[in-house]
């Protein structure tokens, strides 16, 4: 039996209390995204910093979650310690369908726990538990250490926890979500760790019933048939690596800092050389038949003797962008172990590659040395990456301290913004074209999902200022309706606005079926007046000079075109926070 409203725990860290309420809204935010705003206009302190102990940190998932396969997103909503403004941070894993298991539409977690603790909920319960001794630990022996603690087997658990990177408050900080997935962006992490939250236990041990009418069946089976379909098995196959050669050959990929956008030495990490030499199997995110998560190892010595471990890793092509082509690293078993180590103290991956990336050239140039560095750092060399990442996590002296809170501060303090890779937050793998940039640059997220930028870039041959910004404005609403059912952005071709309409009414949501598009624009609106109610001034935002120096296929960037695109989308951004 499907709900009008939301069923929302809240709980109080300091108080170690917590409760369920509902919430009306569901005809107008869906889930999700346009959950995770109108929860944050509800007990986010907009005026506040973002480590008050009263900020909430909000988990949402979306009305299909556990009805149609890849409904599978949680969105993590917080006041970000990158630039103390509301943002969203989303991961698959078994996040979205242990919630639903517990009968929860949403988390929301307010104050700080007295001592290191986590908290494990349950469709009936929940429990504060103090675990000093896990504080500390990095992400692979916390996982190792919170498994013991939750009942039921992993198809119905999940569990997300921080690592060094968070405890210590780091920007770049990830909040890892069952191994394989992560919060990556914007610093979720650190707002656990500001809590004193080491990790989140969800045991989805309630049931639900599936909807009994006619339609859901055989909408369930289209979606069914589509997801698996040729154009999705993509995904399974070599996955999104498979960009690395794409974006290479038509000079669209960051190299070495962004210094270039293309190099004879990227085809060595190719998304087929990691298939051909690293891969071990692939993994999904719960209740997705794509399994788009690809797994290679990582293999170490540890005795004189010849007695090795091995780890799984997982990749994706923006990790291979940002330790692999940014860093030019290129084998890729180099390229798994810096991920590997970043993973460990809990890093966001791509921040964390693109950031050392900066401080490479930052060596280079002689803004910086050995004395901030503690080991050399040079493009290709993989050893001193490894420990630099392992740096970078633990803070272990002021120069690390400060790149973990994004290149930018330490740029500001060493010098070297002009080459910091920055659109927003650290650039995404995409040195596509002026599009993009201002997409990443100005977009919600700052991220490459924010809209399809990157494929304007690559499809349109003029250069329309008011077209484009017509195109980003509009694609985002879409992604940000997308988001809020808590889709998989890979599906995005199969949850084409029919098909969600036929879900919706299948399962009985007919009344946001029935305003879809008015809905998507409130979700974009609610989403944007959050942001901008937090301090956002879309017009202040600049791009560092390397932006304006690349090469693409399309030749030289254009600062003018750049400009007039930068200029017309702050506009545009106002706007739609300003209308509602
Ligand atoms: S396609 Fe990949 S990321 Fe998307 S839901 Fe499936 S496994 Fe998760």
């Amino acid at each position: 039996m499907i709900r009008d409203n939301f069923r929302i725990l809240q709980v109080n860290l300091a108080t170690g209390r917590g409760n369920v309420v509902t919430l009306e809204g569901r005809d107008s935010v869906v889930g999700g995204s346009g959950l995770a705003a109108l929860l944050f206009s509800k007990y986010g302190l907009p005026d506040k910093p973002w480590d008050d102990p009263d900020q909430p940190l909000i988990f949402a998932i979306g009305p299909l979650t556990g009805y149609f396969p890849l409904m599978s997103k949680t969105v993590c909503a917080f006041k970000s310690p990158y630039h103390d403004q509301y943002a969203e941070s989303h991961a698959g894993g078994r996040s979205a369908l242990a919630l639903r298991f517990a009968d929860l539409d949403a988390l929301v977690i307010t104050g700080k726990a007295a001592k290191p603790s986590c908290i494990a909920v349950a469709s009936q319960n929940l429990v504060i538990k103090e675990l000093p001794f896990v504080w500390g630990k990095d992400v692979f022996e916390s996982g190792r250490m919170l498994r013991g603690l939750v009942k039921r087997g992993s198809g119905h658990r999940t569990i997300m926890r921080i690592g060094p990177a968070g405890e210590n408050g780091f920007a770049m900080a990830a909040i890892n979500a069952d191994t394989y997935r992560h919060f990556g962006r914007l610093g979720g992490g650190a707002v656990m760790g500001r809590k004193n939250l080491k990790a989140i236990l969800i045991e989805g041990d309630a049931s639900f019933s599936l909807p009994d009418s006619k339609e859901y069946p055989k909408v369930f089976q289209e979606t069914y048939t589509k997801v698996t379909g040729k154009d999705m098995m993509k995904y399974h196959d070599i996955g999104t690596p498979i960009n690395m050669a794409v974006l290479n050959e038509t000079k669209m990929l960051p190299i070495r800092n962004l210094q270039r956008t293309t190099d004879p030495a990227m085809s060595n990490i190719s998304g087929e050389k990691f298939a051909d030499d690293v891969l071990l199997r692939n993994a999904a995110c719960a209740g997705c038949p794509v399994g788009c998560i690809h797994i290679g190892f990582v293999r170490e010595r540890y005795t004189k003797e010849h007695r090795y471990i091995y780890r799984q890793v997982s990749y994706d092509h923006e990790p291979i962008f940002a330790v692999g082509a940014m860093l030019s690293v290129t084998n890729p078993f180099h390229v798994l172990a810096i991920i590997d180590i970043s993973e460990k103290v809990g890093l966001d991956v791509m921040s964390a590659g693109v950031a050392l990336a900066w401080a490479t050239e930052a060596t280079e140039k002689g803004i910086i040395s050995e004395k901030e560095t503690i080991v050399p750092l040079s493009f290709g060399d993989t050893e001193g990456y490894k420990q630099a990442m392992d740096h970078l996590g633990r803070g272990t002296n002021e120069f690390y301290t400060l790149l973990a809170q994004g290149t930018l501060r330490a740029a500001e303090h060493y010098g070297g913004k002009e080459y910091a890779c920055v659109l927003g937050q650290e650039m995404a793998g995409y040195a596509t074209g002026e599009v993009y940039f201002t997409s990443q640059a100005l977009g919600f997220r700052h991220s490459h999902l924010d809209s399809g930028g990157y494929s304007f870039d690559q499809k349109e041959k003029g250069k329309d200022v008011p077209k484009a910004v017509d195109f980003l404005v509009k694609d985002e609403q879409g992604r940000a309706l997308l988001t809020s059912m808590v889709a998989c952005l890979f599906a995005r071709g199969v949850y084409t606005d029919e098909m969600l309409i036929a879900c919706l009414k299948a399962v009985g949501y007919g009344s946001i079926a029935d305003n879809l598009g008015a809905v998507g624009r409130n979700i974009q609106q609610l989403r944007w007046k959050m942001r901008l109610a937090t301090g956002y001034v879309p017009e202040n935002v600049a791009m560092p000079k390397r932006f304006y120096e690349v090469t693409t296929a399309k030749g030289p960037v254009d600062p003018a075109y750049l400009a007039g695109l930068t200029a017309e989308y702050a506009k545009a951004i106002r706007k739609l926070g300003s209308d509602s």
